[in-house]
Order: C-alpha cells, then sequence, then structure tokens
C-alpha cells in the first residue's frame, strides 16, 4: 500500500500529491514556454527546464510534506535576488550604470515598480498623467501588466501579494532566517502602523508635487536595483538614505529579531495589501477546539499579525500575509488556511489546496521570467 504522511493535518500520498501538481505543471509549462519551447538556445532552454522542474518540485513538496512556508521561502527569496540581478544587468547593459540620470527619466528609461501604484492614485485621477517615467504598454517592464497582474493578485490573496508577489519581500524574509534564535526579543509591534501613516504621507506629497516621493527618498531597494546618479549633495543624502534603510531595515534588523521589518514598517504598498485583506477570499484559521495557547505560532510569525491576544480570540489579524509559517509550526494543527466564511476546523484541505493553487500560480507567474534570466545569464558567462 503506497505510503502516506500525516503532517499538519494534512494526509498526503506521494500519488494524490502528484495530482494535484498536474495543474500547476500544465499550468506553468504553457506560460514559460508558450506552449513551444525554443530549441534555438540551449542555454535559455536549460535555464527554462531547470526553473520549471525547480517550481514544480517545490509545489508537489508542498503537498507531500504538508508545509508551506519552507518551500515558499525558497522560492520567495530566489525570485528576489533573481530580480535585483535581473534588472541590475539590463540596467547596466542599457546605461553601462547602476544609477540613472534626468535623460533616463525624460526618455523612459526607468523600469516600472509595484511600490509607485499608491502615489499614482491622486495625480492619475486629477491630471490624468502618471508620475512615474515608463511606457504604459510593451517595453521593459511596462506600466499596465504589472498594474493589472497587482490588482489581481491583491483581490486574490490579500496581504498574501507581500510573501507570494512582492519582489522585493524575500530580502528581509531571507535575513531574517539567517539566525535559528532572535538576539532581540522584545519589539514593540506598535510599529506596524507606521506603513499607514507614510502611505498617507507618501499620497499627499506626491499629489502636490507629483513626484514619487517614496521612490524618490525613501525606497531601501534602491540600494538593490537603480537609484539617481550622485551628482550633488541632494542625491548623496538620496543615496545614504536608501543604503541606511536597507542595511538597518532589509538586512541587520530581519538578522536580530527574525522579522520581516522592512515590509512590516515602511512599506505604503504593504499598508494597502493590509486593507486589502478584508476583501480577500482567503484566510488564516485558528481552531480554537485544538489550540492549547503554546503560542508557538505567534513567536515565529515574521509580520506581527498574530499576538497571544489574537489567538486568545481565536483569530489571525489583518496584518496576516499568508506566509503559513505559523501553521507549519503550530503542534497541534490548531491552525490553517482556510476561506471566509467557512467554520476554522472545516474543509481544511480543500481550503489550503486551493490556496496554494492560486497564490503559487501568482508567484511562479511574477517570479519565472526572472529566474530563467538569471540561470541562463550564469550559464552563458560559465561556458564564456
Ligand atoms: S501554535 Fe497552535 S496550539 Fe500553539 S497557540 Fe498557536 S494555534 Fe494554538
Ligand atoms: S499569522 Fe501566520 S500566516 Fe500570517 S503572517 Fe503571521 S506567520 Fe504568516
Amino acid at each position: 500500500m503506497e505510503k502516506e504522511l500525516v503532517i499538519n493535518g494534512y494526509r498526503k500520498s506521494f500519488g494524490k500529491s502528484l495530482l494535484y501538481t498536474l495543474p500547476v505543471f500544465l499550468i506553468t509549462f504553457v506560460f514559460m514556454s508558450g506552449g513551444r519551447p525554443d530549441f534555438s538556445d540551449p542555454a535559455r532552454l536549460v535555464a527554462l527546464l531547470v526553473t520549471f522542474a525547480g517550481m514544480n518540485l517545490l509545489y508537489f513538496l508542498m503537498h507531500y510534506t504538508g508545509r508551506t512556508d519552507r518551500y515558499r521561502a525558497i522560492l520567495f527569496i530566489i525570485f528576489a535576488l533573481s530580480l535585483s540581478f535581473t534588472l541590475i544587468s539590463n540596467i547596466v547593459q542599457m546605461r553601462n550604470s547602476m544609477s540613472f540620470s534626468q535623460s533616463d527619466i525624460v526618455e523612459c528609461r526607468i523600469p516600472f515598480c509595484h511600490l509607485v501604484i499608491p502615489m499614482m492614485i491622486i495625480p492619475a485621477a486629477f491630471t490624468k498623467s502618471i508620475i512615474f517615467p515608463g511606457s504604459i504598454i510593451g517595453g521593459f517592464a511596462d506600466i499596465s501588466s504589472m498594474v493589472i497582474l497587482w490588482l489581481f493578485a491583491t483581490i486574490a490573496l490579500g496581504r498574501g501579494f507581500c510573501s507570494w508577489g512582492c519582489f522585493y519581500g524575500g530580502w528581509d524574509d531571507g535575513f531574517s532566517r539567517i539566525r535559528k534564535k532572535p538576539l532581540l526579543k522584545k519589539i514593540s509591534d506598535s510599529w506596524k502602523w507606521m506603513p499607514f501613516a507614510l502611505l498617507l504621507m507618501v499620497m499627499l506629497t506626491a499629489a502636490m508635487t507629483l513626484v514619487p516621493t517614496y521612490c524618490d527618498w525613501i525606497c531601501p531597494f534602491k540600494a538593490v536595483t537603480e537609484f539617481e546618479q550622485v551628482t550633488d549633495t541632494e542625491s548623496a543624502i538620496k543615496a545614504g538614505i536608501f543604503i541606511s534603510l536597507f542595511g538597518g531595515l532589509v538586512v541587520a534588523l530581519p538578522v536580530v529579531t527574525r522579522k520581516r521589518t522592512q515590509c512590516s514598517f515602511l512599506c505604503p504598498l504593504g499598508a494597502i495589501n493590509t486593507l486589502s485583506n478584508k476583501i480577500t477570499p482567503f484566510t488564516v484559521k485558528i481552531d480554537n477546539e485544538k489550540c492549547t495557547k503554546c503560542y508557538k505560532c505567534t513567536t515565529v510569525c515574521p509580520l506581527f499579525a498574530l499576538s497571544r491576544e489574537d489567538v486568545n480570540g481565536g483569530r489571525v489579524s489583518v496584518f496576516c500575509s499568508k506566509c503559513g509559517k505559523c501553521v507549519d509550526v503550530c503542534p497541534n494543527n490548531a491552525i490553517h488556511f482556510g476561506i471566509k466564511g467557512v467554520p476554522a476546523g472545516s474543509f481544511r484541505n480543500f481550503s489550503r489546496n486551493l490556496f496554494l493553487f492560486v497564490s503559487f500560480i501568482f508567484i511562479s507567474i511574477f517570479s519565472a521570467g526572472s529566474i530563467i534570466n538569471t540561470i541562463q545569464s550564469l550559464l552563458n558567462f560559465i561556458i564564456s
């Protein structure tokens, strides 16, 4: 008889896990290869096959082992690293430098980034103009496809976007996993409200100045993508801010706290995604009948989304990014992916399977291109 694993309350056989992987296998094959792989470039073909096989293996393992966060994090971190690698290589190829000049802005040679979306809303409504320089349709990272993808992902996953779709989240997620135990345990969770204040501030300042102020002055990920040429005191101050915020919130604090501090404290898009958790069909539920109040889940939550009060109240807060870390560690299988309106403890397998399918399709669509490009560049480098 076929061996079955029982982890986190999920009873999965090898055959069943393969069956669950089949739809993702077919969908990823179609969108990665367009249905017809290109055999003319061997490095590209190998990169495509490695990405395709790796992604499907991770999805299979999520089903077979019952663990979510462990395999999600591998893909999410590779996604962030490869996105930065691809972006920097493209930018350097285009203009021989990681920095951009005023003429690059005027000539729309700046790839669009989803973090600018909150700042576009008011100027777009009142002036009918997009305040970020870039091509609306076509070209390198065009605006319309990015906005549409973000919108669909946000409606489907809510703040799940921050753990399954964001280009940058893998950076602080990765650094938060370096130490086994946190050096700094006490960190006030009231800071998690900061993105709402920041969101208001950047939306208003962007509306008044018609400049995406967060991108211009605050974004830590400029340090691993592109930044304005340092030509005067103002641009030097900006570069100093980007590098300090990256070092502090993306590297140092996540390492010592094991929390995703950039995503929790400084991302204005994270605030919008948090609000969108109110409309998404998926959620994380606590089954009070099984919960023994051991609070293991509260200590591992990387986004300050699960306090002891939340557990005592039998709910996960609106800050949840559906990463699945708490689900993976609960010793009593009391916490699980669920669907709103369905009581905790019911339809656990169905809810998890549906959530994993939807969220995995999003992360593979977002990440496939940059992972394939990165592997292809590395192969070309090795054989040249
Ligand atoms: S880890 Fe599980 S049993 Fe422990 S408090 Fe969290 S939900 Fe309850
Ligand atoms: S509550 Fe659980 S699923 Fe939500 S962010 Fe925290 S660890 Fe991740």
